[in-house]
């Protein structure tokens, strides 16, 4: 029997149901008073598999770290106090950016607010999927298939390491791939991934060249239409593409011929952290391979909503275009909203010039390194606290049921707007929410020209430099994005509580290095000492890293991309010492 309230997992975009059962709706000392987790069978998505981050979900609800109390300049205060400080600057300058925790109607009354105060500077920050989200918007692509149809496939290709980042969907793909004895499974990632070993084919090109190779495939499969990316695809040469990627020729027009022979195939794309190269080229290519091939796309961004908050953003500037706008003022304020800012960004720009602004606001579940340096900081609910609608993966809205109150003085984020607004921010009904989040292609003229201002931007980067290594973040099941929230968990404490370089036992022993040394690894930005672990799947030159570490995405450049404005994120070429102690 299903007992408990239905909820969504708060974590990552498949967004699986659970059922939660006790907690804040009980009497304080009753039975029922202790809040527990129960699987959920009867939910299409999940059909109750939950990954390890999913049954965290009541430890992350109950943790005695959460913040509880408003806070101004390290003093505890009410919210009646927060707010008063936050009116009385309203307008004067300050910036708004998003994190991926909020509910559609959350993001849309983030903008209503900024609207209404007279500024235009709102912002979504995705360092992990930035890029894609701002291709998808060009090409109006909304929605992939849903679970049923992923089961149903003949031919799946997972591009990046899609069973580590988002574990409950391998159930569905492994369906699709065992189905019958004919259903492939193709991985296109440069590691020999644990996702890589259920492949019937690999291609495993040089890292951060997924994008590439996908261009490739789809030059393959391109007759003539659509026409008007005649002009892209003349420059799409497969000779170039065989060098960037070390691929074969023949070996991507194989690749592209069991494409465009499948019955019902899916091109599946997950990135962490530019894991493979420039996600803006890997989400244009990967959708279009998908359309030439009669398929579908499916792109699963890190977090939950992500995409959502971008959509009813719209065309405005982009997260990182707007740091570096408030870096170069070196005044004014920012309100950061739920999100740990300072553990999401690349490079070593330590605090990003935020301590010198007039004024740093920032709302969080847990207190965190960007609350350490705000001058305000408003605790909040977290997913199964606030009720609203979240945008799923096949392109509907998916409602979010409040299952319990925020813990102490914590509150949603729409909340905090309101009050901010004085109540007279419209909520957005079902409607307006439909209508902002559908999805409408830019002019076809325009797509081709960004598309190939995007191409031209990432082919004349090369690939190639003196450090011998590549540094390829990779994800550990256990964490998520950031590790901001993931951090705080028991299991992922226990499995994977600093991060860990790991090596090709031939490589280690050139380097003279056994698992569980140090090494210090240094790339063009910076350099960290880590752990080392032995893996024997890796290939000499790969180093791999999981991203989910402040100390890590030091070590990646920030770069931000001309075309998309966002994050440009890739493997890293690194060299590697044995640490003397340091
Ligand atoms: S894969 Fe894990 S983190 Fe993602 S929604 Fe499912 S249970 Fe949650």
């Amino acid at each position: 029997m299903e007992n408990g309230r239905k909820a969504i997992c708060p974590f990552c975009c498949l967004q699986d149901g659970l059922r939660v059962e006790g907690g804040g709706f009980a009497p304080l000392f009753g039975e029922d008073s202790l809040l527990h987790l129960d699987y959920d069978s009867t939910q299409e998505v999940n059909q109750g598999s939950l990954c390890s981050r999913g049954n965290s979900v009541i430890e992350f609800l109950e943790h005695p770290q959460r913040l509880l109390a408003p806070s101004f300049r390290g003093k505890e205060i009410g919210w009646e106090e927060a707010h008063r400080v936050m009116k009385s600057k309203l307008g004067k300058g300050i910036s708004v950016l998003l994190g991926p925790n909020l509910t559609l109607e959350e993001a849309w009354l983030a903008k209503e607010l900024v609207n209404s105060s007279g500024l235009n500077r709102i912002a979504h920050l995705a360092p992990d999927d930035g890029e894609a989200f701002q291709v998808l918007r060009w090409l109006g692509k909304v929605g992939g298939p849903g679970m049923e149809e992923i089961e149903r496939s003949d031919l799946i290709l997972l591009v990046g390491d899609t069973f580590m980042e988002h574990p409950v969907i391998s159930r569905r793909v492994l369906r699709a791939k065992y189905a019958e004895r004919k259903n492939r499974l193709l991985v296109l990632d440069s590691v020999k991934t644990k996702t890589a070993w259920f492949a019937d084919l690999h291609l495993q090109p040089r890292p951060g060249t997924e994008g590439f190779v996908l261009a490739g495939l789809a030059k393959v499969l391109y007759k003539s239409k659509p026409s008007y990316l005649a002009p892209l695809f003349k420059k799409v040469n497969l000779e170039r593409i065989a060098e960037i990627t070390g691929l074969e020729k023949g070996k991507i027009e194989g690749a592209s011929s069991q494409l465009a022979s499948a019955r019902q195939g899916v091109v599946i794309l997950s990135n962490l952290w530019g894991r493979v190269g420039p996600v803006g080229l890997a989400a244009f290519f990967g959708s279009l391979l998908a359309s030439l091939s009669n398929g579908k796309f499916l792109h699963l961004p890190v977090y939950q909503n992500g995409f959502g908050i971008s959509l009813i953003l719209g065309k405005r500037t982009t997260g990182p275009l707007l740091l570096e706008m408030i870096q170069k003022e070196g005044a004014g304020g920012l309100f950061v909203v739920g999100l740990d800012l300072l553990s999401s960004l690349p490079g070593q720009r330590k605090d990003i010039g935020l301590k010198k602004l007039d004024h740093l606001w920032a709302t969080a579940i847990f207190p965190n390194r960007t609350t350490e340096i705000s001058e305000l900081v408003l605790p909040a609910a977290s997913g199964l606290e606030k009720g609203g609608n979240l945008l799923y993966l096949n392109g509907d809205l998916r409602e979010m049921n409040t299952v319990l109150p925020p813990p102490g003085g914590a509150e949603a984020e729409g909340e905090i707007f309101q009050k901010m607004a004085k109540d007279r921010l419209a909520s957005p009904d079902e409607a307006k929410l439909r209508e902002a989040v559908r999805g409408e292609p830019y002019p076809e003229k325009e797509i081709a020209q960004r598309a190939q201002a995007l191409w031209e931007e990432e082919i004349g980067k090369g690939t190639e430099d003196r450090l011998p290594f590549y540094l390829i973040p990779s994800a550990h099941p256990a964490h998520l994005g950031n590790g901001a929230i993931t951090g705080r968990l028991g299991w992922a404490k226990k499995v994977c509580a600093e991060p860990h370089i790991e090596l090709s036992p031939v490589m280690a022993s050139k380097l003279k290095l056994e698992a569980g040394d140090r090494a210090v690894v240094s790339s063009q930005v910076g350099k960290e000492t880590f752990a080392v672990l032995l893996n024997e799947r890796l290939k000499e030159d790969q180093v791999t890293v999981p991203a989910h570490f402040p100390q890590v995405r030091r070590l990646f450049p920030w770069e931000v991309g001309k075309t998309l404005g966002e994050f440009s994120l890739r493997p890293q070429r690194v060299k590697i010492a044995k640490s003397k102690g340091e």
